[in-house]
């Protein structure tokens, strides 16, 4: 596509699945088969697990040995028959680079197919200069670590990009987010393209944080689960029945307005106590520091919030009578805020994330469990878990990452409609 060309408004309609494609589901399906399993699994497993034909299977898996995408690893006896061969991803076979932009910190990630992060950089994030020199730039940075890498470029899937919102999905656009002056319609799916020669594909932050945990997360029976993340805003990413929901536009989970406390603190969209106010970092530091929990402000210091909150969790866990009180409150107002969620989708799991967790993580973790119990609807049915996530903080990059390996792996039927229309 053209930069800046207009997009043709076609009418959409459900798009069947042509043959060739079909082929790529069934691929799709066993190399994800392949995936989960800790092991690795025969063909005749594989046959069995897909409920594909011996000969459906055979091709498939001679086509992935061919290209690399999976490596035969030893043999398994079991019973009589001749041993049946393994068959396991081949770590060396696919390689995504994975960016995770935020107002502050731009962090870059290198993964293996397997997930292992093979090198990893953090930037601070180019505001001075025009949006699209410091995408630009953010694509030579990626050329840089690829090229160092020695990786062969054919097995350079893609680069993933999780970005703050809001986004638009269709045309790889970021749409003035906040604390992001400037960066208003920035085409950044296109840029990146164009820079890198990579093929590049785009979500929100929340959303690629969710992605990662469905990804790297443990193996559930059952993948439904919201995602919060707490950042400088309150941003949540949904996962229901195996899939990652995004929406309309790529803009899920803006739950920022959901009322916590009708008392609490003004909102910018003029009601009170938005979950979005009354539990972000900034406004708990504020009452912190109100309190005499915190000490003033460092006009020198760069990451005063980030302290502000380290420091909180701090005296909140020596003891200190005020901390734990702000702490708690948070934790009900939260709490408050994702029992709407889980009892709208019917979910019986909750994530949490984001710069801020690691400080939140204590007393959330004790407090927010009991509270979501009593304000379920379904209490009796089962039980919602509550958990933090897999991803540690500082390496946001590798769900951008993930984003390429979701693309690349999942047989997800809506995934395939959205390529044919490409
Ligand atoms: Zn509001």
């Amino acid at each position: 596509m053209v930069l800046g060309a207009p997009e043709i408004a076609v009418p959409q309609r459900r798009r069947g699945t042509n043959l060739p494609k079909m082929g790529d589901f069934n691929q799709a399906v066993i190399l994800d088969s392949i995936r989960r399993s800790e092991e690795g699994l025969s063909r005749v497993e594989l046959a069995a697990s897909a409920g594909l034909a011996a000969q459906t299977v055979s091709n498939i898996c001679r086509r992935l040995l061919d290209s690399g995408l999976i490596v035969e690893a030893g043999k398994e006896t079991s019973g009589p028959g001749k041993p049946r061969t393994i068959l396991r991803l081949n770590p060396r076979g696919m390689y995504a680079v994975g960016v995770h932009i935020d107002p502050a910190l731009t962090n870059y990630a290198l993964l293996d197919a397997v997930g292992t992060v093979l090198e990893s950089v953090v930037e601070p994030t180019d505001l001075d200069s025009a949006p699209a020199v410091a995408v630009a730039a953010m694509g030579a940075r990626i050329r840089a670590m690829i090229d160092a890498s020695g990786i062969e470029e054919h097995r350079i899937a893609g680069v993933g990009v999780a970005t703050p919102g809001p986004v638009d999905a269709a045309s790889g656009t970021v749409v003035d987010p906040p604390h992001m002056t400037g960066w208003t319609r920035v085409p950044l799916r296109d840029i990146l393209m164009e820079t890198t020669g990579l093929p590049v594909v785009m979500d929100k932050d929340v959303t690629a944080s969710a992605v990662a945990e469905l990804w790297a997360g443990p193996a559930c029976d059952t993948s439904d689960f919201v995602y919060v993340y707490v950042g400088t805003g309150i941003g949540a990413g949904l996962v229901l029945n195996d899939t990652v929901v995004r929406g309309a536009s790529g803009n899920v989970g803006e739950i920022g307005h959901i009322i916590t406390d009708p008392d609490g603190p003004e909102c910018d969209c003029g009601r009170r106590g938005c979950v979005k106010v009354t539990s972000m970092p900034e406004t708990l530091a504020a009452a912190a520091r109100e309190a005499g929990v915190l000490p003033p402000v460092d006009p020198a210091s760069t990451t005063q919030l980030m302290d502000d909150m380290t420091a909180l969790a701090e005296a909140a866990a020596d003891g200190n009578e005020a901390a734990a009180a702000i702490l708690a409150q948070s934790a009900r107002r939260m709490a408050g805020a994702v029992s709407v969620l889980t009892n709208l989708l019917d979910v019986s799991r909750v994530v949490f994330g984001g710069p801020f967790w690691p400080a939140l993580a204590p007393t959330h973790l004790a407090q927010i469990p009991p509270l979501l119990e009593r304000l379920s609807v379904t209490s009796s049915v089962h039980s919602v878990d509550v958990a933090g996530t897999v991803v540690n903080s500082g390496e946001e990059a590798f769900g951008a990452a993930c984003l390429v390996m979701e693309k690349t792996f999942s047989p997800n039927a809506a995934q395939l409609l959205l390529d044919s229309k490409h």
